[in-house]
């Protein structure tokens, strides 16, 4: 008997401007049986999978379509393990450090929600800096995580469920998240709702513009199965001014990778990682050292960083 399966994938019209009109960048390069794997670990691996990349003719947003179906992308999310977040915490906190010293530059007000918080680095840094802070994350694994280490508020539901109120934050953020949701337009009109007149999103996503995007073509990292929407500092502008935010200027901010972190992608690159596996472990003495030293550079090398107001 032949059982039907549900379809594995869901065309999309942009999801900037909901036309359908697109030329083809580049193919998928994903099987059949690359879709029964669950989603990455949080390595860079180039060469990795990745979809068909189309670009938009009318406001030339590059996205991915067909993409896999919504609902299994939020329990793929969902169940993501965070084993490894031990290995990016000393350079995830020292990163989003700076991440709150932009937002405080722009927005000293009080009630924050971090969207997609992953381990809560930001969330932890933006409380000690005195944020009433707040954060969703799918993951049950990270948030979990971010609930034991940090105590932090962290919700595991999608955003358009939680019925937020509305004019309620003075700080919104998405970091790193946007490239990897189906409908990033009906996120960012839900983010204005909740936001108070006047109060600030700070978001940011790999930057297919870069000069790293365009010298490494498909081989740059962050074309990968997970990364759904591809945008450029201009296209992160524009999605956001169509959901009606103001004032959208790009910024900048210091990104930072440990050695460790650098490493560790490279040697399962180059099929060596698991040799050197146990000598890299976080709390072993040469993991401990190489986490503690950090590579600092401006995140423009890589991201687009960009606020805006309600
Ligand atoms: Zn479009």
């Amino acid at each position: 008997m032949r059982v039907k399966l549900d379809p594995l994938f869901e065309y999309r019209h942009c999801p900037n401007c909901g036309q359908n009109d697109f030329i083809v960048l580049f193919n998928s390069n994903m099987k059949q049986d690359d879709f029964q794997e669950g989603i990455e670990s949080v390595y860079m691996l180039p060469g990795d999978k990745y979809g068909r990349h189309v670009k938009c003719r009318n406001c030339h947003l590059i996205y991915v379509n067909p993409i896999e179906k919504g609902s299994k992308i939020n329990e793929d999310y969902s169940q993501r393990k965070s084993v490894d977040a031990s290995i990016i915490r000393e350079s995830r906190l020292r990163a989003t450090k700076s991440q709150v010293e932009l937002i405080k530059r722009y927005k000293k007000g009080t009630n924050l929600l971090d969207i997609g918080c992953g381990e809560a680095f930001f969330l932890f840094n933006a409380s000690k800096a005195g944020y009433v802070a707040k954060g969703i994350e799918l993951s049950q694994d990270a948030a979990a995580y971010a609930k034991s280490e940090f105590g932090l508020d962290v919700e595991t539901k999608p955003l358009e469920e939680l019925q937020l109120p509305e004019n309620h934050f003075d700080v919104v953020t998405l970091w790193v998240v946007l490239e990897h949701v189906p409908h990033p337009l009906t996120i960012l009109k839900e983010v204005h709702r909740i936001l108070k007149p006047g109060g600030l999103l700070a978001v940011s996503t790999p930057n297919i513009g870069s000069v790293l995007a365009k010298t490494l073509g498909k081989r740059w990292w962050e074309i990968r199965r997970v990364h759904i929407n591809q945008f450029t500092t201009k296209s992160l502008m524009d999605i956001l001014k169509n959901a009606e935010f103001k004032n959208v200027s790009s910024a900048c901010y210091k990104e930072s990778i440990s050695l460790l972190y650098l490493f560790i992608p490279i040697l399962k690159y180059l099929k060596l990682y698991e040799k050197v596996k146990t000598s890299l472990l976080p709390d072993s003495v040469l993991g401990r050292i190489m986490n503690k030293i950090m590579l600092l550079y401006p995140s423009k090398l890589n991201y687009s960083a960009v606020i805006a107001f309600k």
